[in-house]
């Protein structure tokens, strides 16, 4: 029987080999060989970084903010879990995940570790800095917000969409690299 071209490639769980005869010679351990291994040995962890950092964040999150973030993941439009961050470059994911969680340097976040006075806005001194009014509503970002909008339509602006929707994330991602807010 005549065997399928993938044969010579992959195995029965999908994982990469060389093809039966080249297996042994040193020879035919051509660059574009190690290219296709090192390239699927990275997608593989790559993958495996992003789950794991999503568990960790949605695991231990306080009860109270993992049901904020169910209720946001039930959104229309709206994704979760480690497709959410896929092709994101880590620090953006980290950032994003961040917010969703509410674990950021907010002053509403700070405040409940005790890490600041009070929750108030330090920019326009509304009484609690959270992840919504620094998105949607803190007039301090009033500019770089229009583009936001002016990119995703008003519909958009709700937590949820900005944080859930995998195009609207990095828009909104690129939002809050301008702000400078959430810098260490
Ligand atoms: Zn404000």
């Amino acid at each position: 029987m005549r065997r399928r071209w993938f044969d010579k490639w992959f195995d029965l769980h999908g994982r990469y080999r060389l093809p039966r005869d080249q297996r042994a010679s040193p020879r035919t351990s051509g660059r574009h060989i190690a290219e296709r291994i090192t390239k699927a040995s990275h997608q593989r962890e790559a993958k495996a970084m992003a789950k794991t950092q999503w568990d960790e964040l949605w695991n231990k999150a306080n009860p109270t903010t993992a049901i904020t973030l169910r209720r946001m993941t039930k959104m229309p439009d709206t994704v979760e879990g480690p497709s959410l961050y896929k092709g994101m470059h880590r620090p953006m994911a980290t950032t994003l995940a961040q917010l969703r969680t509410g674990h950021c340097r907010l002053n509403q976040y700070l405040w409940r570790f005790k890490k600041v006075d009070n929750a108030d806005c330090d920019k326009c001194g509304y009484q609690r800095e959270t992840v919504e009014h620094f998105l949607t509503e803190c007039p301090a970002y009033y500019g770089v917000r229009r583009d936001l909008e002016k990119a995703l339509g008003p519909e958009a602006m709700t937590v949820a969409f900005l944080l859930g929707n995998r195009e609207a994330a990095k828009a909104t991602m690129e939002f809050v690299k301008k702000t400078g807010r959430l810098k260490a």
